[in-house]
């Protein structure tokens, strides 16, 4: 068996859970002799990333995979990892395309044996992880985000992230005592048992103080934890909040791009739950690696998956088979690279999520929607 042709589809569309903002992913869709398909994707966001990296994978990175066996994805990996060397293995655009390749691979090679990427991975170690809304909240008022946040609640959901420096009218991460009033009104509407996130993100420039004295203010509304009030290299400010407000867990990772990035986080031990995602650093392959890693020193882990619906099976695979888990996260409105991409997304069912059946990452790929939302690069 071999891989005989690949295929990049840079995909832009509109996003209903980010105020209908433009995003994009790359798609990459394998074929083996036999004529079997595996699909991937990465989470390229921007038009100049997914310019790249389809460039990337069109003239050169994309044909470290012909001739290969689909089932030798290690040796694939690494051989990509080589490809990239000048330009890309300390992270960047260069693990974005490898991440959509190697997601197909997995893919692929799971179509071929007949197996699901959980069972490749060695097995589930649960059913099913509790379905957090990770939402971006539309509203100008708190009263109204509450009570927009409350409905998701309402709905079955365990727990609800909210997006702090995004696009449209709630202007959150602004303004230290509204933020915090915020979270009170919320933690009221959702109620006591109901889990509670804050991502702060790139757009907020928090100093420490301010991080250090709104997650002091927030602690009384348990939260699960604050993810990303800083920059990601800034081990020390990290460590210096964790050290100031203890009862407040942190969360971090999702702008680091492989296992060495992972591996001096995790050395640094300033984080208590890594998010990663497999659209980005290095596939599946890579996540898996990152996994094991925060395993090793029980760290718990949460897969970012904030694009497609290919992502998300693949994560709530990689996340099913993770050691500590905590939940898992999906955009709670139906918007067209989850609901349109394929025939089964992944939904929550009563408050809980459960990887897709199927072989590979289990998702059944529409292709029409892919060509309709592929631009011209
Ligand atoms: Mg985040």
């Amino acid at each position: 068996m071999q891989i005989k042709k690949i295929d990049v589809f840079p995909m832009e569309y509109p996003e209903s859970n980010d105020n209908m903002s433009v995003r994009s992913i790359v798609v990459v869709r394998l074929e083996a002799s036999d004529g079997t398909v595996g699909w991937g994707e990465c989470i390229s966001i921007f038009h100049e990333a997914t310019a790249s990296i389809t460039a990337l994978i069109r003239h050169g990175v994309g044909d470290v995979v012909l001739d290969k066996d689909p089932y030798d994805i290690e040796a694939i990996w690494e051989a990509l990892r080589d490809k990239v060397w000048w330009y890309g293995n300390v992270g960047g655009i260069a693990a974005l395309a490898i991440s959509a390749i190697d997601m197909a691979l997995w893919d692929l090679k799971g179509k071929l044996l007949k197996l699901n990427l959980s069972q490749m991975l060695g097995g589930k170690l649960r059913e099913r992880l509790p379905a957090c809304a990770s939402s971006h909240p539309k509203a100008a008022t708190i009263d109204d985000m509450a009570l927009e946040l409350a409905a998701h609640i309402q709905n079955g959901y365990q727990y609800v992230k909210v997006g702090f420096g995004k696009k449209g009218h709630a202007n959150l991460g602004v303004d230290q005592a509204r933020d915090v009033s915020f979270v009170k009104a919320v933690r009221s509407a959702i109620g006591e048992k109901a889990g509670f996130i804050i991502d702060v993100g790139a757009k907020c420039k928090w100093d420490i103080p301010r991080a250090v004295s709104t997650a002091k203010a927030m602690s009384e509304y348990q939260l699960a934890w604050i993810e990303d009030p800083f920059f990601p290299d800034n081990f020390n400010a990290y460590h210096h909040l964790r050290s100031a407000v203890p009862e407040m867990r942190v969360g971090f990772g999702e702008r680091f791009f492989n296992l060495q990035d992972y591996g001096r986080l995790l050395d640094a031990d300033v984080c208590d739950v890594i998010l990663v995602d497999p659209g980005r650093v290095e596939g599946i392959t890579g996540m898996w690696k990152i996994f094991r890693r925060a395993a090793e020193r029980n760290v718990a882990v949460n897969a970012h998956t904030w694009a497609g619906a290919l992502n998300t099976a693949a994560s709530i695979h990689l996340s099913l088979c993770a050691t500590n888990p905590i939940l898992f996260e999906l955009k709670p409105a139906p918007g067209i690279v989850q609901h349109e991409l394929v025939t089964n997304p992944v939904e929550q069912r009563e408050g809980w999520v459960y990887a897709p059946e199927g072989y590979g990452l289990g998702a059944d790929v529409i292709e029409d929607t892919v060509r309709k939302y592929t631009i011209e690069i």
